[in-house]
């Protein structure tokens, strides 16, 4: 045992916000202010990547056929049988959602006994989740205009804006992010730095 005072529980502050709204970089940054940062994205991609924990239970529960030959779920092949099969789409979901949810705590335990003093859960669906609201502590949104959005997400993929509209509709409405949200970055109209600095001043706020 390390001497001293005893080490406070990390806050958990829960990061959001549509795509293209900046909340990617605002975590980015938050992380080299010295916050934790779990991305639910890249941690549940990764449970289906090959070698990944849930590609067992779906190899069991839907065959081998929907395992690639480097042992990954076959993303293209799922895909296509969870829109036509609604049945098939909530098993998947029951496999990988709770196990994903296990790898997130996983992920902020471990952050917390490196001594994380906040653990930042980048979390691109928290408005559409019931789970996870009360689990944090604070929720920090990202927020910024459909147009604004829309424009970043063509400049960084070159999506057709159809595409790019039916992603946004399929997310939770801004309202309903901003009405979770302890804090909102208005991120519209602003260059860069100045958001950087906008994070710096709330990562100050958090004792980073
Ligand atoms: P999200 O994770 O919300 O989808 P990102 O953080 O990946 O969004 O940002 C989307 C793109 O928009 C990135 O290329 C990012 O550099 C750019 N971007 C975000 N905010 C601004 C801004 N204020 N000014 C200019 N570009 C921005």
């Amino acid at each position: 045992m390390i001497h001293g005072a005893p080490r406070r529980a990390p806050l958990r502050l829960g990061l959001t916000g549509g795509i293209g709204s900046g909340k990617s970089t605002v975590g980015q940054w938050l992380a080299s202010f010295g916050a934790a940062l779990v991305d639910a994205d890249r941690i549940a991609r990764e449970a289906t990547a090959a070698g990944g924990i849930a590609v067992p239970a779906i190899r069991a529960a839907f065959g081998d056929a929907m395992i690639d030959k480097d042992g990954a779920m076959d993303r293209a092949r799922m895909r296509e049988l969870a829109f036509r099969d609604a049945g098939a789409r909530q098993r998947l979901e029951a496999i990988v959602h709770p196990l994903v949810g296990e790898a997130i705590q996983a992920a902020a335990m471990q952050a917390a006994a490196a001594g994380a003093r906040v653990v930042v859960f980048d979390i691109p669906l928290l408005a559409e989740s019931e789970r996870w609201p009360p689990q944090l502590d604070r929720i920090l949104v990202v927020d910024c205009s459909e147009a604004t959005q829309i424009a970043r997400v063509q400049a960084r993929s070159g999506l057709p804006r159809e595409t790019i509209e039916a992603i946004i509709a399929s997310q939770a409405p801004r309202a309903a992010r901003r009405a979770l949200a302890d804090m909102v970055l208005h991120n519209d109209g602003i260059p860069l730095d100045t958001l950087r600095s906008e994070v710096r001043r709330i990562a100050d706020g958090f004792g980073l």
